[in-house]
């Protein structure tokens, strides 16, 4: 393509070509380091129980710091891991240091929090996941219903039976299992028959414009009532005002997670948030 449009352009391309493979050259090499490197933590964004839901509850959300590139976003970094093969080291870091966590936080008396970690599809297939859950857990003495795994719609696209009898094997545990960015996967609802999923988080992209858009009304008061007809809980992602907030407590919703509650916290932010006050209040 470059080269049809003669010589000129073909040197301006590879150069910009070369650029961008040596900027993702070095994200690769400097990622598949970063565990190794202690590069990697975790923050917390709380989910707020709008229903007295007995539980709190809160996302692990995975943050890179390296001493080069600064601060990547998990938005870029993920799909590179998930290209090179690196995905499964990274979520199983994520697992562990949920499970400590959590740990510490028993000891400091809360016991009745739960944590959503996000697993990706080929990491949700690797054969050694369900053992290496187990063994985390035990050693940190939680229980298997404080973890709860965030999983997307597309592990469903090949309808494989694989990802059905893992799901099955991981919520025979007690683990809790999500379906995250609801609503805009390209998968059918024919999983939601025969999977006993916990909860639905109802993608952001139908929570920013709920004020304008009744199309995303509609979408969110349905979600909201296909989750509670399935028995699950419904959780609005994004929330960045009171009008949202309003609407979804307003329709059911069971719990709201959004900048308009709490940016994502450090641990130590989210025990001070808690010792401070209940994330069981009604808003
Ligand atoms: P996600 O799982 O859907 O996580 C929600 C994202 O929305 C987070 O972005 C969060 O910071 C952001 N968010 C929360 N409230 C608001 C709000 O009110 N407004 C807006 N505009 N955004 C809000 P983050 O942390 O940058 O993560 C982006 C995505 O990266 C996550 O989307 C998830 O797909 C992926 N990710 C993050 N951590 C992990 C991880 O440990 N493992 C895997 N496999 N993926 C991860
Ligand atoms: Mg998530
Ligand atoms: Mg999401
Ligand atoms: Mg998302």
């Amino acid at each position: 393509y470059a080269k049809a449009k003669g010589p000129g352009s073909y040197s301006v391309y590879s150069k910009e070509m070369n650029i961008l493979s040596y900027k993702r050259l070095e994200l690769e090499n400097n990622l598949r380091n970063a565990v190794a490197n202690n590069e990697l933590f975790l923050v917390y964004q709380p989910q707020v129980s709008l229903s007295n839901s007995g539980y709190r509850k809160a996302e692990a959300l995975l943050r890179w710091h390296n001493p080069q590139l600064g601060r990547v976003s998990p938005a870029d970094f993920i799909p590179v891991a998930e290209e090179i093969g690196y995905i499964n080291e990274l979520g199983k870091w994520v697992i562990a240091s949920a499970c400590q966590q959590l740990k510490k936080w028993q000891g400091q008396g809360i016991t009745d929090l739960v944590v959503g970690v996000n697993i990706s599809s080929s990491h949700l297939l690797a054969p050694d996941l369900y053992d290496f859950i187990q063994a985390q857990v035990t050693q940190a003495g939680i229980g298997y219903h404080q973890l709860e795994l965030e999983i997307t719609e597309d592990v469903f696209l090949d309808h494989s039976t694989t990802t059905i009898t893992q799901l099955k094997r991981l919520q025979a545990l007690g683990i809790r299992i999500a379906i995250d960015d609801f609503g805009t996967g390209y998968s059918s609802l024919q999983y939601l028959k025969n999977l006993p999923v916990d909860t639905l988080k109802l993608d952001g992209m139908f929570v920013n414009d709920l004020e304008e858009n009744e199309s995303s009304r509609g979408i969110a008061c349905s979600t909201i009532l296909l989750a509670h007809s399935l028995k699950l809980k419904l959780v609005a992602e994004c929330v960045e005002n009171q009008a949202q907030l309003d609407f979804l407590n307003k329709h059911g919703c069971d719990f709201v997670q959004g900048y308009y509650l709490h940016r994502p916290l450090t641990a130590q932010q989210l025990t001070e948030t808690f010792l401070e006050k209940s994330l069981l209040t009604e808003v």
